[in-house]
């Protein structure tokens, strides 16, 4: 019996894994889930798999969470420190850390102090703290395990045995796909005008708003290149975008030889959550068999860095290195943020995390504490460009 902690189960990632979880009840249960404010959809989890323990954001969404299953035997706590126990307890094995953005950087890094096998689908986490989060998970023998369907893919696509590309696996490049959201076709004059609602309505995926966005904008696959940077070991030069509207194949790895693997499947987040919660073995996940002969016809290109400035601003902050990549996630979280509340347009988005990194200036990053106090900085400036945008 593997025992599972759900840090963001109320989420878009959070669903599909209760919903993997509940076909295999003999196989897993769940130690604990936790969400911010969605205090509802928290007691329906929580009414289905009966965990230990619940954790929620604030004291407030505690109370509300405790009436609401007063009869379970769950005990319901709030905020960053109950977090982190529910990551690191001796009680969990493994830990899907499904927050969005910054804030599940510490629970996520707490699960890999602690040794677990960590399900990571919270990239954010990762782009931050890079070097230092790595450092942390072969220090305490942690598993770590992508969820993002691309780089599932490419671990997949990779030698068996190896997460990591050993300098002798032959490995040229690692080919990133990307379906360039719902804008790829729209006229570049007309993006200044788009909706949230618009930036939201993601042609092959269903996601929560932050990343809806940022695969909009293509932060989302720079974040991505970063994240492929740390989890494989691949300098910038050895990881390309692809354009592949389709999204059918989740990414891939090419050799020296000629070879080049890939990873097929319906879009559908299931699959890499089932893969990584079995491996190295495989479960049903209530994905469909991808139908070969029902598919039309697939396409790849390279991608226009002039639509899509912020994939740009992401492999500059990756050369950069350092705390650059840290504060391009802190200032684009901030600029998403403000795009959603509509107080600054779309094409406002890469000017304001501009304007962040022009005021910030990047350097080491020698502790968690140090990318922190960067975060912070870069917030404040993407704030500032923000208040000056509106
Ligand atoms: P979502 O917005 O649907 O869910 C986010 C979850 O995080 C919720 O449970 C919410 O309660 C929790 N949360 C939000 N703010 C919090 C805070 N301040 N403190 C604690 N908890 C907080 O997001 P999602 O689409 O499920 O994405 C989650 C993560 O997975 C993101 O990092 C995203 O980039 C990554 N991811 C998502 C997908 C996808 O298909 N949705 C695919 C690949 C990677
Ligand atoms: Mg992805």
């Amino acid at each position: 019996m593997q025992r599972i902690t759900i840090l963001g189960a109320t989420g878009s990632i959070g669903a599909s894994t209760l919903d993997v979880l509940a076909r295999h009840p003999e196989q897993y249960q769940v130690y604990a889930l936790s969400a911010h404010t969605r205090v509802e959809e928290l007691a329906a989890a929580c009414r289905s798999c009966r965990p230990a323990r619940a954790v929620v954001g604030t004291a407030d969404a505690a109370a509300r969470l405790a009436l609401l299953i007063a009869d379970l035997p769950t005990s319901v706590e709030y905020g960053e420190q109950a977090l982190c126990d529910i990551a690191s307890n001796a009680d969990t094995d493994t830990v899907m850390a499904a927050i969005v953005g910054a804030a599940g950087l510490a629970p996520t890094l707490a699960a890999a102090r602690a040794g677990k096998k960590v399900l990571l689908a919270n990239k954010e986490a990762l782009v931050m703290s890079g070097q230092l989060f790595m450092d942390a998970v072969r220090e305490h023998n942690a598993t770590l395990l992508p969820i993002d369907s691309e780089h599932n893919a490419i671990f997949q696509s990779l030698p068996a045995a190896f997460g990591r590309v050993p300098a002798a696996a032959g490995v040229a490049k690692i080919l990133l796909t990307a379906s360039g959201g719902p804008f790829l076709n729209r006229a570049v004059e007309t993006l200044g005008d788009v909706t949230p609602d618009e930036a939201c309505k993601h042609p092959n995926w269903v996601m929560g708003r932050k990343i809806s966005v940022d695969s909009a904008t293509m932060m989302n696959k720079g974040l991505e290149v970063i994240e492929a940077h740390w989890l494989f070991g691949a300098p910038a030069d050895q990881i390309e975008v692809v354009i592949h509207p389709q999204s059918v194949i989740h990414s891939m790895v090419s050799y020296v030889d000629g070879s080049v693997l890939a990873q097929l499947g319906n879009p559908d987040m299931r699959t890499p959550i089932a893969h990584a919660l079995a491996y190295p073995d495989r479960i049903a996940s209530g994905v469909a068999q991808l139908d070969l002969t029902q598919m039309a016809a697939l396409q790849f290109f390279p991608p226009d860095f002039t639509r899509f400035p912020c994939l740009a601003l992401a492999f500059d902050a990756l050369r950069a290195g350092g705390t650059a990549p840290a504060l391009l996630n802190a200032a684009n979280e901030v600029a998403v943020d403000a795009f959603l509340e509509r107080r600054i347009g779309f094409r406002d988005i890469d000017r304001v995390i501009r304007h962040a990194l022009d005021a910030v200036e990047h350097g080491p990053a020698p502790s968690i504490e140090a990318v922190l106090a960067q975060d912070a900085r870069a917030r404040e400036a993407a704030a500032h460009a923000v208040a000056s945008l509106h």
